[in-house]
This record gives C-alpha cells, structure tokens and sequence, in this order.
C-alpha cells in the first residue's frame, strides 16, 4: 500500500463520495487534532489528511490526483494544494484552536516560493512560401535578462551578502488575520530582498543589486518547414530573468492568408479559370503550385466545381517527411466579346446540336 495515497491516508475507495470523504476526514481530524492528540507525530498526520481532503473534496484536483497521481502536484506549493480547499463543515473541530498557525507553520515550510521569471510571447507572421520553403526570421524584443556585470547575482564581487534587515532574513513576512479558524497567519514574500532573504553588500552598479537589466534581444528563429498555423515554438530562457530561473519565450507563428493558395492541414488548394473550349475538349493546362508550375492533362467535358489532385505537390508534412497534395479546383469561364466569326460558330454548333437532338 502507497502510504502517501490520499485515499490510503483517509481510509476510503478510489470511488468513495464526497459525503464518504468528509466522513473520514471528519473522524480522522477529530482523531489527530493537535489539540487532542499530544502524540508525537499526530501533527504530521494531521497536516497529511489535510491535504488529502483538500484534493479529494475538489472535484478538478480530485480529477488530476486520479489521473497521473500525486505526481499531478508535483510543481505545486503547499498553497496551491490547499488553494479553494474548503473547510468551513469543521469550523466546530477548528474554531478557536490553532488549527490556523499549524497550517501557516505547514505552509511556511513548505513555502520556498521559487523566483522564476515569467515567460514571454511573441506573436509572428510568416508567409506560406516561408512555410513551404523553411525560414530564418529574426525577432526583437525587450525582457529582463541577467545582468552582464554581476552575472545575475547582484552583488558587485559575486558573493557577498548579507541577511535581509526588512525581513531579518526570512525572506518572508508575516501578517496576523482574524478569520473563521481563529487568528490565520499570512506570509508573503519580502520585496526587499524579493524572498531571498539575503541582500548584497556591495549591490552591482550596474544593476543596483537587482541582477537583471531591461535589454534589446535580437534572436534568429529558424521556422521548420510545414508549421501548422498557430503553433508556438519554444525559445528557452527567452523570457524574464528570475533569481531561480529564466523564463522561456513562446513564439507564436501565424501563416498570413495567400492570394492564391489555401491551406487545409498538409494540402493546397487553388482555384483555376478553363476557358470553354478547354473545358469541353480537355486538353494540357499549366497550374501553379508551391513546387513550381505542373503540367496536367485534363479530361473533356470539365464542369465547374470538379477537382483534380496532384499528388505530392502540397505542403511538407511538418516534423516528418513527405508532402501533402495540391488540389485544385476549376471554373468555367463563360466567354464575353465574342468577335462575329466565333458568334457564327457557335451558333453553327448549336445548330449542329439541335439538328442532332432534334432526331429524336
Ligand atoms: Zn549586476
Ligand atoms: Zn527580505
């Protein structure tokens, strides 16, 4: 048995109700309140089927728990866990005890809030030559990206630092609520030292100690040959600087519209004019594609609205090898300013059709 299943620690089925785990978890707390219970460790089962019931009372981390197990929370802080939990049907076993600053204490150890940068988008417009062909587009942007003097560490000779006054070093600081459990204790990180607890003692000139500098980034992006529309390439560490991390940056590529062409996952399609006699006699006709100029015989009697495809003549299969086809699509043109030789010679064709129908 996995001792750390939230279903395990509050005793129930995989497929218990939401009643059954409030049940339990209603006996278990009662059980292992650290205001009943002085046994060493109680504390630690308690905060354990805590955060079991705040998984398994909410119906979308519930959802997520099932699916890939704890490791669905893996990136998630203790906060976040608890995040929307409710509580409220244990205001009884709670009220006035201090359930509040057991869970504070929980959270402040828990807490380690990560500085990592954010990340960054950027939205790009390519043409579907580029797209057929593969490109090199180039992009610029601003971010904060760590500082070239200091390396992103802030302090002038790269390690000297002292404890954070603002915070006495914590990193964090603490503010006392009154609320439904009684005083809740909350935590936020300090903005002196951004959480670090640590400040520098000679801060960087040319940074002021904070390790990053606003710049100009000018990036070559490679566009990979078939892209669909609207994906986004990941460019690491192309976004914010944060002291634990640098944020990426997602480019988002987006295929202007074409005047000629049209695009449906890995075919072209197009839309090509047949004169009359063409279209009732067949014949050689020349289409575009994005491969260049085909030559295609087409058959006699081509209505408008038919297709013809030509094989392999569509766009690269992104990320695999192969191509999509061309299809294109015909109208009939009806001709206009007919000079009198052509008039007469249609209306000897359409005397010749008469006469032959006329038979029957
Ligand atoms: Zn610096
Ligand atoms: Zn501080």
């Amino acid at each position: 048995m996995d001792l750390d299943d939230y279903y395990s620690v509050l005793g129930v089925e995989r497929n218990a109700t939401k009643e059954e785990i409030k049940k339990a978890y209603r006996k278990l707390a009662l059980k292992y309140h650290p205001d009943r219970n002085k046994d060493p460790g109680a504390d630690e089962k308690f905060k354990k089927i805590s955060e079991a019931y705040a998984v398994l009372s909410d119906d979308e981390k519930r959802r997520q728990y099932d699916m890939y197990g704890s490791s669905a929370f893996s990136g998630y802080s203790a906060e976040d866990i608890f995040r929307g939990a409710d509580f409220s049907d244990f205001e009884d076993i709670f009220s006035g005890s201090p359930f509040a600053d057991i869970f504070s204490s929980f959270f402040g150890r828990m807490r380690r809030r990560k500085d990592y940068g954010s990340d960054l988008s950027y939205d790009l417009e390519v043409s579907l030559e580029e797209v057929f062909k593969g490109a090199k587009k180039s992009i610029s942007y601003y971010h904060n990206a760590p500082c070239n003097a200091c390396k992103g560490i802030g302090a002038e000779d790269g390690k000297g630092f002292v404890s954070c006054g603002e915070c006495g070093g914590r990193g964090y600081v603490r503010s006392i609520n009154r609320t439904i459990f009684g005083r809740m204790v909350s935590e936020r990180p300090c903005n002196a030292c951004n959480g670090a607890g640590k400040v520098p003692k000679h801060p960087c000139a040319k940074c002021n100690g904070k390790g990053y500098e606003n710049k100009y980034e000018k990036i070559e992006l490679k566009i990979p040959r078939g892209i669909p529309h609207g994906i986004s390439l990941r460019v690491p560490q192309g976004g914010e600087f944060g002291k634990d991390g640098i944020g990426d940056l997602y480019v988002n590529v987006y295929i202007q519209p074409h005047n000629e062409f049209s695009r449906e996952g890995n075919n072209i399609f197009s839309k090509v004019k047949l004169d009359m006699v063409t279209a009732a006699l067949g014949g050689a006709v020349e289409i575009k594609t994005l491969h260049g100029t085909q030559k295609i015989n087409i058959k006699p009697g081509i209505q408008t609205g038919d297709k013809h495809t030509i094989r392999n003549k569509g766009m690269p299969i992104f990320r695999a090898s192969g191509y999509g086809d061309h299809i294109v699509e015909f109208f009939v043109e009806t001709p206009t300013n007919l000079n009198r030789e052509q008039k007469e010679l249609l209306r000897k064709f359409a005397g010749i059709k008469k006469k032959k129908f006329g038979i029957f």
